[in-house]
């Protein structure tokens, strides 16, 4: 029987140590958001990768962030058999969020009439010290000793603290349906049964039942499905119930249909992690194409490569506004409404949406819209 990571709530890593053994290690806490984030200016939509760090105990003794370590040193799960004193955070992610962004906003010359931030939940790192005999404190990543010095100042016995705080559960990964062997990579939100086509994601430690669709293709197709979320949701400060709606919020050269107005518009956007220039433009296209077709309510058969799923509903959610800004037309719209616009999401479904896979690229034809194999391989890593 196969296992599946799971941990409640934030994931909890430790930087590696290299002290000597018999050193009695503290393990300083920061908390790390990696991710998108997009900025909504007059004239354009602004995104870049983030992976930034800052303290969860404020403290001018210790660095502000982990800078480059979170990317270049090999990061292990805080788990008990680390022996340590991990110090308990003090400062929730709320608290230093907006420091985060502002330290990336900072260069952009504009007003910012919308920010959203989507990508990996957040974690906390932990970074090693120690006091060493001649009492300094030692930071235990390049075992050297750290810019500042123990002292009436800095007392580490006054800091709250205590054992390797994560519990790692392991969630059994047999469907709950017919007992079938799930599957499920790695990194996938995701884990389904190829005997009974249904899919299931992790509530805490139980496996909850997840509402799926699939566009049909005959079997004969060469098709990757990849999965997207379809997300009903309430929209004020700008008509967007129909698609009717939405061809005139968008200026679409179409003459809309009676029957257009009929038909719910819905918000789109990927389940999977791609880079933040092509996320939006892609949420956005598949949005404006709007897919219709009848949907079947399963998984795509076995014969189909799927595309595992690994951004959340919660992630998909924070785009919607960027959605609209960025097909709201004309552009002085967008600085006019935006402030006023709200989008509260009622409903989701996962859609798997078939694409035909070429040499380099895979191409949704209806849609016009084509994915470059490289761009889903680079985003592996984000
Ligand atoms: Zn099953």
């Amino acid at each position: 029987m196969k296992s599946y990571l799971t941990a409640k709530g934030v994931f909890h890593y430790v930087l590696p140590s290299s002290a000597p053994p018999d050193q009695h290690l503290i393990y300083f806490p920061y908390w790390r958001f990696k991710g998108m984030l997009f900025s909504c200016l007059p004239d354009r939509i602004n995104e870049r990768f983030v992976d930034v760090s800052h303290q969860a105990i404020g403290s001018m003794h210790f660095p502000f962030s982990v800078g480059f370590r979170s990317q270049a040193l090999k990061l292990r799960f805080a788990t008990s058999d680390i022996s340590g004193r991990f110090l308990t955070p003090v400062l929730k992610f709320e608290e230093v969020v907006d420091q985060f962004i502002a330290r990336f906003s900072r260069d952009i010359r504009a007003p910012i009439l919308h920010q959203a931030r989507i990508g990996e939940a957040v974690s906390i790192i932990y970074a090693p010290y120690y006091a060493a005999d001649d009492g300094r404190l030692y930071d235990a990543v390049l075992n050297e000793p750290a810019p500042t010095t123990l002292s009436e100042t800095l007392d580490l016995n006054a800091f709250a603290g205590g054992p390797a705080p994560l519990r790692i559960d392991f969630l059994a990964t047999l469907c709950p349906h017919c007992g079938w062997d799930l599957e499920g990579r790695r990194d996938s939100l995701v884990l389904s049964c190829r005997n009974c086509h249904r899919a299931w994601k992790a509530r805490g430690k139980r496996l909850a039942e997840l509402k799926l669709a699939h566009l049909p293709r005959p079997p004969e197709a060469n098709i990757r499905y990849l999965p997207f979320w379809r997300i009903a949701a309430e929209v004020s400060g700008v008509p967007l119930k129909s698609y009717a709606d939405m061809v005139r919020a968008a200026n679409l050269p179409k003459v809309c249909q009676p029957e257009w107005e009929k038909i719910g518009f819905r918000f789109w956007g990927p389940a999977f992690k791609v880079r933040p220039q092509f996320y939006l433009r892609l949420a956005t296209s598949v949005t404006l194409s709007q897919p219709v077709e009848k949907l079947a309510p399963q998984l795509p058969p076995a014969a189909f490569a799927t595309h595992p799923v690994n951004l959340p509903i919660s992630e998909a959610v924070d785009t919607l506004k960027l959605n609209i800004a960025s097909f709201l037309t004309p552009r002085e719209r967008v600085v006019e409404r935006l402030p006023q616009i709200e989008v509260t999401p009622r409903k989701y479904l996962l859609v798997y949406l078939p694409f035909e896979e070429r040499h380099h690229e895979y191409v949704h034809t209806g849609m016009n819209l084509a994915i470059q194999k490289n761009q889903l391989q680079l985003a592996a890593n984000l």
